[in-house]
């Protein structure tokens, strides 16, 4: 991996303290968005460890993940699903419960966006504690899928999310704290 992209893609991604509340420091990758380059690499990178592995299917997580996933199911020629926040979604649909620190959160997929049997890649622009990853795995599993495995941008690693993931692959282009 070239060393100078992999710099310019850590520098287009600006750290925002105390974002959306105290003691967050969030990373938003909104200044990388605005240099289409950047954004072809960072797509590239995210499909890359499944270029060869039949994904039918990208389950992008609601909302910087639908970002990301849109050119990572074009590149991929896989089909591009929405999990979505409770409530968004049109028709029918299967709703995920996740744990948060304080109380639960919830995904739901429509139900017939994903075909039993179907290689789905998960994808979200960053993994924290990893909640809302495992979540998008267990919706793909409750319809009979297989799960490619989970693609983010941005891992941070001191917060453990892979390890919610056991079994399941994790690919990440950009890691803090950075290494
Ligand atoms: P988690 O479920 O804890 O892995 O949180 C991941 C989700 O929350 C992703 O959809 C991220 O977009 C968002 N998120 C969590 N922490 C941050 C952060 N420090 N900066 C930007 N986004 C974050």
């Amino acid at each position: 991996m070239s060393e100078n992209i992999l710099g310019r893609l850590y520098r287009a991604i600006r750290d925002v303290p105390d974002f959306p509340k105290p003691g967050i420091l969030f990373r938003d990758i909104t200044p990388l968005l605005l240099d289409p380059a950047l954004f072809r690499q960072a797509v590239d990178r995210m499909a890359a460890p499944v270029r060869d592995g039949g994904v039918d299917k990208i389950l992008a997580i609601e909302s910087r993940g639908f970002i990301l996933g849109g050119p990572i199911g074009i590149e991929l020629r896989a089909g591009l699903v929405l999990a979505r926040k409770v409530g968004k979604l049109p028709s029918e649909t299967r709703r995920v419960e996740y744990a948060l620190e304080y109380g639960t959160d919830a995904i739901e997929v429509h139900l017939d966006a994903i075909a039993a049997g179907d290689r789905v890649l998960v994808v979200d622009d960053l993994i924290a504690t990893g909640g809302t990853a495992e979540a998008a795995v267990r919706a793909v599993q409750d319809a009979n899928a297989e799960v490619a495995g989970v693609s983010v941008l941005i891992e941070l690693v001191d917060l453990n999310g892979r390890a919610k993931l056991a079994g399941t692959e994790l690919w990440s282009v950009l890691t803090y704290p950075r290494p």
